[in-house]
């Protein structure tokens, strides 16, 4: 076999999870001993350590991993990085985009570590702003860029589906450092993420 994905989860969190969820089931009125409702509890203590795994991760470490010594200092911009976080308030998603720019000061990183670097800190409990600043200070503190640049767009099922039940609302949060701080460097961040190239 040449490639095989193996998925591990840790089996004193996996019983634990479902005993909890099993107590969910029943008080909330159901049966969680009919059919359709046996394996649940199993699969949604493996679907929260899933959505949780970004506890387990090192943005430092994911970012040094692909460390190069580099002379380009124009800005790297990595825009509509798809992005699935829960809010801490409901443990419902929050889902959408991250925008992601810096100005290299020496080194740059691999592109796709600035997507995982996403998966680390949404892949937790969070609220949208933190999220935000979480990545942009994992970049600054382990490149030492010019400056960061992140924009997150989210919907937020807990406004959608509960609450106030407004259905098209996108919440956008914006953190910037070191020379997006300036006007014309923050504006062609914001016209590279919003130009539709083709
Ligand atoms: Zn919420």
């Amino acid at each position: 076999m040449a490639y095989k994905k193996v998925e591990v989860y840790d089996e004193h969190s996996t019983q634990s999870l479902m005993h909890a969820y099993k107590d969910v089931i029943t008080a909330i009125g159901e049966n969680p001993d009919r059919e359709g409702l046996l394996k649940t509890p199993e699969r949604m203590a493996k679907a929260m350590q899933f959505l949780t795994q970004g506890y387990e991760m090192d943005a430092k470490a994911i970012l040094e991993s692909a460390k190069f010594k580099e002379a380009y200092s124009e800005m790297v911009v990595v825009k509509n990085i798809e992005l699935y976080s829960m809010c801490e308030h409901h443990l419902l998603p929050f889902f959408g985009k991250a925008h992601i720019a810096y100005i290299p000061n020496g080194y740059i990183t691999g592109l796709s570590k600035l997507a995982r670097v996403v998966d680390c800190f949404s892949r937790r409990l969070q609220v949208q702003e933190r999220l935000t600043h979480q990545i942009l200070d994992a970049i600054q503190d382990s490149l030492q860029p010019m400056g960061v640049a992140v924009v997150i767009e989210a919907q937020h099922l807990c406004m959608m589906m509960r609450g106030v039940q407004k259905q098209n609302s996108v919440t956008t949060t914006s953190a910037c450092s070191g020379q997006f701080a300036e006007e014309a460097t923050r504006s062609e961040f914001m016209k590279l993420i919003s130009a539709k190239l083709s």
